[in-house]
């Protein structure tokens, strides 16, 4: 089945287009979670964050940073912009070409990210040790 975000980068699917560069394309969420969600994409086919190439990665953050610097300008409710990016299903994810959210925030909006049960606690050191010993043995 086809990707429906390379049908709008093809133009073979209508989007609501707010950017456009080399590597990457933003346009509206059709399903947005406040006014002004936008989404960037990269241009090349990519499930998620692991199959990006380095070259479209790098220029997804300054696109989203001129949305974020557009949409604090443009006069649309936007005390504050949360970016999201979910990669597997697990994680969310329900469109399997990457993209990140960029969501105009505003006290009392009702979205938020919801903690699992018991977090708060500030993990040992020696967890945390392990933890990086682990993550930068696996670079
Ligand atoms: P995710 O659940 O993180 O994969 O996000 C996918 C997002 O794509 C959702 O917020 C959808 O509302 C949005 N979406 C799906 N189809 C379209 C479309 N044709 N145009 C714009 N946004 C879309
Ligand atoms: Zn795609």
């Amino acid at each position: 089945m086809a990707c429906i975000f390379c049908e709008i980068i093809a133009g073979r699917m209508p989007a609501h287009r707010v950017y456009e560069d080399e590597f990457c394309l933003a346009f509206m969420d059709i399903m947005p979670i406040s006014s002004g969600h936008v989404l960037v994409i990269p241009r090349e086919h990519a499930a998620n964050i692991w199959e990006l190439s380095q070259q479209a990665s790098a220029a997804l953050l300054p696109a989203a940073q001129k949305i974020a610097t557009a949409l604090q300008k443009s006069g649309l409710p936007c005390e504050g912009i949360n970016l999201f990016m979910a990669n597997n299903a697990v994680a969310g994810q329900s469109v399997f070409h990457a993209h990140l959210h960029i969501v105009p925030r505003v006290q009392g909006d009702g979205f938020g990210l919801r903690f699992p049960p018991g977090y708060g606690q500030t993990a040992s050191n020696a967890a945390l040790q392990e933890l990086a010993q682990r993550i930068r043995a696996a670079q």
